[in-house]
Parts: structure tokens; sequence; C-alpha cells
């Protein structure tokens, strides 16, 4: 079994950006993550919606092959999010944030839910992120994400869930606040003397830092030419993340260098329009061409620099 499990955020959106805006769109961390994964592997959601979730959005969830038995009504409204993206993109200024049912919501796994080797553990009360783990029947791999809105408020269960996971994915800002480190690359090392055992910084346009005890590794972010609205990148960059090792069934060093390169593949066609209906229209050689243009951006041959015979001079360009 391939499957992967996604706990997160399914939400309506209302987001602003230079470019345009939508009004209560499909959003939230664990949408956007499968719509992205759903590429690569057999996707299940485990979260909660209210009465007023429109049909339409859980047809198309599924209309991707993405297991909904998860996916809870409850009495009362969908969670919603209001944000806006000012003209330097680079983070998101949240205007409003209603947890509505999320606010009582408890996961009550399944047997096929306990059972994935894969968990991702989607921007969400970190509280709902462990009750999820406790449940898990030894994963495979297990993978946080999480929002300021989160480190400001309970902290602690923030860096519980770092240390009990095997990679947190976090974007600079996040890593910054919860690390105290403004140098990312002392926030990742910080975060990995907290207790975390691998980190992933999203970086936005300038990439994404994979580090752990004896590893670093960064992918640049794939160029895009019609940015529109930037929200869901990171659940996007996660989803082709996690798809990959999951559809590759490992998450040896190897095939995370790759996976990095599809999340950041995922990530840049998710930002060329709002909700996630990029990631829905996405054809796989459309993906690949982007993973191979990463490929061809970061990729050099390696040569002797210097010639040491001759105690380390520059080589002669003759
Ligand atoms: P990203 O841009 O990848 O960080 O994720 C954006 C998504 O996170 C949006 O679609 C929101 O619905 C969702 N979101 C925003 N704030 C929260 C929160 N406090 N908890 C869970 N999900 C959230």
């Amino acid at each position: 079994m391939r499957d992967i499990l996604v706990v997160g955020s399914v939400a309506l959106d209302s987001v602003r950006t230079p470019f345009g805006e939508a009004e209560e769109a499909l959003g939230g961390s664990a949408s956007y993550f499968a719509f992205s994964a759903a590429h690569y592997a057999p996707v299940r959601i485990v979260a909660v919606v209210g009465e007023d979730f429109p049909p339409r959005h859980r047809e198309q969830l599924a209309a991707r092959g993405v297991d909904l038995s998860g996916l809870e009504t409850a009495a009362g409204r969908t969670f919603r999010w209001r944000g806006e993206y000012r003209i330097e993109l680079g983070h998101a200024h949240t205007l409003e944030t209603q947890l509505n049912v999320f606010a009582t919501f408890h996961p009550r796994l399944g047997t096929d839910h306990r059972r994935c080797p894969f968990v991702f553990l989607a921007n969400i009360d970190p509280d709902l992120q462990l009750e999820v783990l406790d449940q898990m029947q030894g994963p495979h791999l297990t993978v946080s994400d999480t929002m300021n809105y989160w480190i400001a408020r309970k902290p602690e269960r923030v860096i519980e869930v770092l240390r009990r996971v095997q990679i947190a994915l976090l974007n600079e800002e996040e890593a910054r606040a919860l690390s105290g480190e403004t140098q990312l690359a002392r926030a990742a090392d910080r975060l990995i003397a907290m207790g975390a055992r691998a980190v992933i910084v999203k970086k936005g346009e300038h990439g994404a830092l994979f580090r752990s005890g004896d590893e670093l590794f960064v992918t640049p972010a794939f160029p895009v030419e019609g940015l529109t609205d930037p929200t869901g990148a990171g659940d996007s960059f996660a989803g082709g993340f996690l798809g990959w090792l999951a559809r590759c069934g490992r998450s040896d060093p190897g095939t995370r260098r790759q996976a990095m390169a599809c999340g950041a593949a995922m990530a840049s066609l998710a930002i060329e329009a709002f909700s996630p209906a990029r990631l829905v229209t996405a054809r796989p050689a459309e993906i690949e061409e982007r993973v191979r243009a990463l490929h061809r951006m970061a990729h050099f041959d390696l040569e002797p620099l210097f010639d040491r015979s001759h105690g380390g001079e520059a080589r002669s360009a003759e």
C-alpha cells in the first residue's frame, strides 16, 4: 500500500492579491495537498467541513480519486480564512481566521487510515496533528507543516509535533518565528537542536532547503510567468514531495532529492491560479517538464578547479 493520509484544513478562502481576488473559494491545507499529491499516489483526507460546504467541492476531490471517507460533515459552518498578499508577495497577511467546525473536531481514524504508510500533518491545530499521530500504526514516513497562527498560540505543541515526525516543513517566516534565529541556515540547525530530525524550509521564489543532521540539499523554485495567488504553495509543495516518495515507496536521500523537485513543480502550478484550480488541470507531461527544467537549472558538471601538483594555483584557461 502506497497511500498517503492527510489531516489538515478544508476551507473556504477569501483571498486578495495584486492580480485579483476570490471570494469563498475552495481552500485549506488538506485540499491543496490532496489535489497535488493525487497526481502521484492515492490520498485519504481526514478533516471536517460544515453543512454549508458546497457539494461540488467534494465531487471535485472525489473525481481526483481522493478518499473522503474521513471528511466529516458537522453541524455548523466550514473553516474560513481571509488573507491578502501585498506587492512583495512573500507572505500572506491573515485578515481573519474562523475555525468554526474545527473548534470542536477530533479525528477518528478508520483501519484504512491508521495503516497508511505516508502521513502528512498539514497546517491545523497541533493538538489535532498529535491526535492523528497517536492513532497511526507504524507509518513509514511522517511529515508536518504549521503556520504562524499556531506558533503564536501553541508553540510547545508545535514543537512536540516537530519532535515526533521525521520531517518538519516550514516556510521561512515560520522557521524564524519558531527558532528565534533570523538566518535561515541557523534557524534550520536550531530546529534540529530543538528535536526535529529533519526540516525543509520553503523560501518562496527562492526555492527550498532540506536539512538533517548530515545532509543539506537545496532546490530552486520553478520560475512561473503567470503568478496569480501564492496561497497553498506550501501544501502543494508537500503534496509533490510526499506524493513522489509514496509513489516510489521509499524515502532514501536520493529519492528525497527528486521529491524536492516534484514539490517545487507542484508549488509553481498552484500559484498560477486562485484556489487549487491549476493543480486540477495540470497534465502529467507538464509536471514532468517542470521537474526536468529544475534539473537543468540546478545541475552542473564538476571539474577540478585547481591543479594540486602546482600548489593549488588556478588552472589556466587556455
Ligand atoms: P499555505 O499558503 O500553503 O501556507 O496554506 C494556505 C491554506 O491554509 C489556505 O487555503 C487556508 O485555508 C489555510 N489556513 C490558513 N490559516 C490556517 C490555520 N490557522 N489553520 C489551518 N489552515 C489554515
